[in-house]
């Protein structure tokens, strides 16, 4: 087991291999066609290693693994058993967090401050978590039975690699699920890296199986006969695609997708403390958050005022080196969401919208993007409606509670939102009105294991976090 004090300090004692192959059944195994596909560092675009591309054969033997794990040892095991593995796995998380969050962050490009701080202690916070309900499950359903669904597909994106594997895998097994995930084609380290974690707590053969490859792996998972439940979180685009798939067949399925998070600030907040609140949900994570604040709602009366001390605010944010501590804003996580992010800049000029842009100076190597605000936009921009899911917010304004919250409203997603103002009676009222999984008031961007997260309308469909995380995985008898 790995020891505290020989953790790595940098990424110079990072120990990656040169080349990974599939987790299946407990064992590294070549994939059938002997395909790689190259996992590229976004901050200097070098190669960092390169992470196999499962195929048929593949996903069926992954997926006949995880059928013969869940038949023969993880749904015969005592709950309170399977607790003690889940658990021990939120320790080795934590034992080699150093290790992940500096891998998150070279594989990614996200900050290591946020890597170190958010990233890797949630993702062991998840597992600590669902560990805790696995023999507890009577006392969640009281007066039935939770039976486990069997095996389950996940499909994660790539914008919080671990913690997205963790707020899948912990509650799958917790309630006696064994699990095939697919990782992002462009993040699949610190998932095999898991899965090295998965061999050191000795977790049976099978249960959890780690196949890296492109969407095409992922239909694959999708399209299986043998599996039970799907689980995927990433764009609408394809989560509406896996919905056409699935429709008509007995698989269950829970999508976490888009956002195009309404942040509304009323005349009377307190606006230094809100502006901090606005840096923190647009720029956290380069804006590749599902959930960030990307439109911008301020009460009429101190738009200015917040205008130019968010414009004072971002001049002083620091981008560049993901390594380094003081960075704010890392690498966008790869070449083809650069182009995508650029198209909207490009897009945003053309539709009519006054751009700002921080001033910093960016790495020559790797792909940066300065921190970017439009004003003066209306509601039919697309940069308005369209979730660009990078570091770009749209500022509007608004009179009165009800216009702010139509313009919140007016989106086709409903995943996040937050409320800042200092009247406890205007965050209920208008925060109820918000339609969306989540309202965050006089704060953001603020996660907790214990909580159900999830969409209204195009944002998805079903909850992960909290009691609600196991829903999706059980079948409920009478007890
Ligand atoms: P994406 O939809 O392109 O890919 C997500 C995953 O699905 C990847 O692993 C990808 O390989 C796989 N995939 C692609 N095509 C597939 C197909 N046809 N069948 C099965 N799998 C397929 O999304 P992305 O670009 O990786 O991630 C960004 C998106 O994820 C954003 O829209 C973001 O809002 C969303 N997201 C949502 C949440 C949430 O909790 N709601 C959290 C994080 C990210």
């Amino acid at each position: 087991p790995w020891k505290y004090d020989a953790a790595p300090q940098s990424s110079d004692q990072i120990d990656l291999r040169e080349q990974y192959d599939l987790f299946i059944e407990g064992h590294f195994q070549k994939p059938e066609k002997g395909r790689y596909l190259p996992s590229v560092n976004p901050a200097t675009e070098e190669t960092l290693s390169s992470v196999a591309e499962a195929t048929q054969q593949d996903v069926d033997k992954a997926v006949a693994a995880a059928r013969k794990a869940y038949n023969k040892t993880w749904s015969e095991m005592k709950a309170a058993d399977r607790g003690k593995y889940i658990f021990r796995l939120a320790r080795l998380i934590q034992e080699r967090a150093r290790e992940f969050a500096i891998i998150e962050t070279m594989d990614g490009g996200k900050p290591i401050r946020e890597a170190r701080d958010v990233d890797i202690p949630l993702a062991a916070a998840q597992f600590f978590y669902y560990a805790g309900w696995a023999d507890k499950l009577d006392y969640a359903f009281p007066g039935r039975k939770a039976r486990p669904l069997g095996v389950a597909g996940q499909i994660i994106p790539w914008n919080f690699p671990l913690l997205m594997l963790a707020w899948k895998v912990a509650p799958a097994l917790a309630t006696g699920n064994t699990v095939v995930l697919k990782p992002a084609e462009t993040t699949s380290l610190t998932a095999l890296k898991f899965a090295e974690l998965c061999q050191d707590a000795g977790l049976p053969e099978g249960v959890v199986n780690i196949v890296t490859g492109t969407g095409q792996t992922g239909s694959l998972i999708v399209n299986h006969n043998d599996i039970d439940k799907i689980a995927f979180t990433g764009s609408t685009e394809v989560g509406k695609i896996i919905m056409e798939s699935l429709a008509g067949t007995d698989k269950k399925y829970t999508l976490e997708l888009g956002g195009k998070g309404p942040n509304m600030i009323f005349d009377d907040a307190p606006v230094d403390q809100a502006v901090e609140g606005i840096i923190n949900a647009i720029f956290f994570n380069q804006g590749h958050v599902c959930c960030a604040g990307s439109r911008l709602l301020v009460q009429e009366g101190i738009a200015d005022r917040v205008l130019q001390k968010l414009r004072d605010r971002m001049e002083t944010l620091i981008v560049g080196d993901p390594l380094d501590k003081n960075t704010d804003i890392g690498a966008i996580n790869s070449e083809q969401q650069y182009n995508k992010i650029s198209e909207y800049l490009e897009l945003g000029v053309e539709e009519g919208a006054e751009m700002y842009q921080s001033s910093c100076t960016l790495p020559e190597k790797g792909y940066f993007c300065r921190p970017t605000l439009f004003s003066n936009v209306s509601q039919s921009n697309r940069i308005v409606r369209e979730e660009i899911f990078g570091p770009v917010l749209t500022i509007q304004t608004f009179r009165t509670p009800e216009e702010g919250i139509e313009k919140a409203n007016n989106t086709p997603y409903g995943l996040a939102g937050g409320v800042w103002t200092d009247k406890g009676s205007k965050i209920f009222k208008v925060g109820s009105k918000i339609r969306s999984g989540v309202v965050w008031a006089n704060t953001y961007n603020h996660f907790d294991p214990t909580s159900p997260f999830g969409g209204y309308k195009e944002s998805g469909q079903g909850r992960e976090g909290g009691l609600h995380g196991l829903y999706p995985y059980v079948e409920l008898v009478p007890g």
